[in-house]
């Protein structure tokens, strides 16, 4: 089994691009920008990676992404990622980026995003893999500051597929960012937001995510198996779910396993994903590996997985279907 999902053409949709920041590049950035880390090995570094909730590991990611400061930093940080993706056969991927985690520190929303794209465009050229950017707001800043960062995204528009909305979820609900969701939907952009996993008002958040902003997709978001109601909601509009198992084992008490097992059988369009690989030691085929540990998926609901993260994707129809086509190629 390891073997066919090792060749099962894959698509990830939850992956934020300062989360694949490995320790041995942390090293090198901060040899490149003249910075001290509070690590003096690798290995150190590693063995700091403990986190207990999602605050906890808050801490460390923020920590960590002070050594990106140039424009080939950030081009380094994406293509290490997508010769990653590329070896685990992912086709496509949606990245999410921090740009506030960036420019709150002084560094310009033009190194941050120029660096992303030109890895993007190298990587769809050189390595196959294609991919495309969706810029995540911080929810634990003010909506005026999400709104100026979106502002300022305009002229790179083009290059951004969607917004989303991730970091600290307590205390700031989904309905804080109504104003900056309706001008990005004006804009052009599609729409989806982190509902973190066991968060405090968790359907509630759910709740605003998806009839007050009409977000076009939910991360993470296992937790509206406690409604009925919303389930049903998610059904009808086909709205997709990017789930983590792995990191959901670090920063609540389980994988959540059962939990995806049953959004699968309510036919609820629910993906597996990475979300910080690098301190979650775990890219998106370990992933599957470990939710295939849990739950004995057969062949066919591999598949489905990855059926369901390239339907959900926000790529034009026709190129949805030659990722399908290559599943189908590969399960007959
Ligand atoms: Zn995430």
């Amino acid at each position: 089994m390891k073997d066919f999902i090792a060749g099962l053409p894959k698509c990830e949709l939850h992956l934020h691009i300062e989360g694949t920041l490995e320790p041995e590049l942390k090293f090198e950035l901060a040899a490149r920008n003249g910075l001290e880390l509070p690590y003096a090995t690798v290995e150190e570094m590693r063995a700091a990676y403990t986190f207990d909730s999602l605050s906890s590991f808050l801490t460390i990611y923020y920590e960590g992404m002070r050594v990106l400061r140039t424009e080939p930093d950030f081009y380094d940080l994406a293509m290490a990622y997508l010769r990653r993706a590329a070896e685990q056969n992912v086709r496509y991927a949606e990245i999410f980026f921090d740009p506030q985690a960036h420019t709150s520190r002084g560094v310009p929303f033009d190194v941050v995003i120029r660096g992303l794209r030109r890895a993007l465009l190298d990587a769809h050229a050189q390595l196959g893999v294609r991919a495309q950017l969706i810029m995540c707001f911080l929810r634990d800043f003010q909506a005026e500051y999400a709104m100026a960062t979106l502002l300022e995204s305009l002229p790179y528009k083009e290059w951004i597929v969607g917004v989303g909305l991730d970091s600290d979820e307590k205390g700031n609900p989904p309905a804080k960012f109504a104003a900056v969701y309706e001008r990005a939907r004006q804009e052009g952009y599609l729409l989806t937001m982190h509902c973190d996993v066991d968060q405090d008002d968790a359907i509630e958040h759910i709740r605003q995510a998806v009839e007050e902003i009409g977000v076009d997709r939910i991360d993470h978001g296992v937790n509206i198996l406690e409604d009925q109601r919303l389930v049903e909601v998610v059904l009808a509009r086909g709205t997709g779910l990017t789930c983590c198992p792995v990191s959901n084992g670090y920063v609540t008490d389980s994988m959540k396993a059962e939990g995806i097992r049953k959004l699968m059988d309510l036919g609820v369009r629910v993906t597996v994903n990475s979300d910080d690989p690098a301190y979650f030691a775990a890219y998106v085929q370990e992933n599957i590996e470990a939710l295939h540990d849990a739950l004995q998926l057969s062949r066919e609901e591999l598949a489905r997985l990855q059926r369901n993260a390239f339907e959900i994707t926000w790529l034009p129809r026709h190129v949805k279907d030659a990722y399908l086509t290559e599943i189908d190629a590969y399960l007959s």
